[in-house]
């Protein structure tokens, strides 16, 4: 059951009075600034809210303004995004508040189709700032609010489908003048995040039910319907920590457009076939001490570390000829890196 009309009063009338009463405080609802909003948005794409928190107190208390933040050097981002992921996010951050420095004189555009042009401001997170710190009317449609409207309308249109967004968008038009459309798009993703969660929503005590479709017709588990799954590919890395008798050890910048571009690691060996193990480094023995798997929205990495213990002077000749950096236990954290390796230096 496909419904366009603005008769359900669920969205109607009662969402915005139950997100009055029920929405959790969290640090960035304080206020309307613009800077603050798209640095949560921002930190909350692929991130829980708990894990969020201490980011966002982090950034706004290193970059309290957006000036503060495009003075920073990429590195020192990196660094803080550390643990978060999807690293392409905080070098976005970065490109975003320069340009809104240099180009927009420190203030944000006021409108989604303006926002949606900064690097890393998609469709959701332009309609959520230009809504909730503009009055925009235009509805935000992330992960939450798909399968609320779904649920509540009986909306079987494939969330997957490139055409679904508009779809959701002209839905949600019907319902979002009747609110102040800030509070409306934080409503509908609270409710999802709360009460219509994506397992065992808390059907017994919404308030929705008498206008909920999909529980009325006990068909939580059908929506939002979504068919295209996402490809995710192996790979396999072999790392090398190749270490002196000081325990100083190697590392170096990973520049291609790959993941975690601009991090740091240790010497890597990209291989096809996970059953190939490493018997040396450059004729010297390399022996293998941790295996994990890492997950990825796209890819599953498979990643050896392999420990390889070198003489002093071919210690250094290595470093000066392949252009690694030397680094400490003391020192190594200036340097961001992706989360396995910074889980294997913190283990070993
Ligand atoms: Fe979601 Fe259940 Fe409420 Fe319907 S009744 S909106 S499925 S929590």
């Amino acid at each position: 059951m496909d419904c366009k009309s603005s008769e359900n009063i669920f969205l109607g009338k009662k969402i915005t009075s139950w997100y009055l009463l029920n929405s959790r405080k969290l640090p960035w609802r304080e206020g309307k600034n613009p800077y603050n909003i798209w640095l949560s948005e921002i930190i909350l794409q692929q991130t829980k809210v708990v894990q969020g928190i201490s980011y966002y107190h982090k950034f706004t208390e290193a970059f309290p303004t957006v000036f503060d933040l495009a003075l920073a050097d990429e590195q020192t981002v990196l660094n803080m995004w550390q643990g978060l992921g999807y690293y392409s996010r905080a070098r976005n951050l970065l490109k975003t508040a320069k340009i809104i420095t240099n180009d927009f004189n420190g203030e944000f555009p006021k409108n989604a189709k303006e926002l949606s042009k900064l690097p890393g401001i998609g469709a959701y997170t332009s309609a959520a700032i230009a809504s909730i710190c503009f009055n925009e009317v235009v509805p935000a449609i992330d992960g939450n609010a798909y399968r609320v409207y779904s649920r509540v309308l009986g909306i079987s249109k494939d969330i997957s489908k490139y055409n679904s967004l508009k779809y959701f968008k002209d839905i949600a038009m019907n319902y979002i003048k009747e609110h102040q459309s800030g509070i409306f798009n934080q409503a509908i993703m609270e409710f999802g995040a709360l009460v219509c969660t994506p397992k065992k929503p808390k059907c017994i005590i919404c308030l929705a039910q008498d206008n909920c479709y999909a529980f009325k017709n006990n068909r939580q588990s059908d929506f939002p319907v979504k068919t295209k799954k996402i490809k995710v590919k192996e790979r396999f890395f072999q790392y090398f920590y190749i270490i002196n008798k000081k325990n100083e050890f190697l590392i170096n910048k990973r520049i291609e457009d790959d993941i975690w571009k601009n991090m740091y690691q240790f010497p890597l060996k990209v291989i096809k076939n996970s059953d190939k193990e490493q018997s040396d480094f450059m004729g010297y023995k390399a022996e293998l001490i941790l295996e994990m798997n890492h997950k990825l929205t796209h890819q599953k990495l498979k990643i050896q570390f392999y420990k390889v213990s070198l003489p002093e002077k071919v210690f250094r000749k290595i470093a000066e000829r392949e252009d690694y950096l030397v680094v400490t236990f003391d020192d190594y954290q200036e340097y961001p890196f992706p989360k396995p390796i910074d889980n294997f230096l913190k283990t070993i």
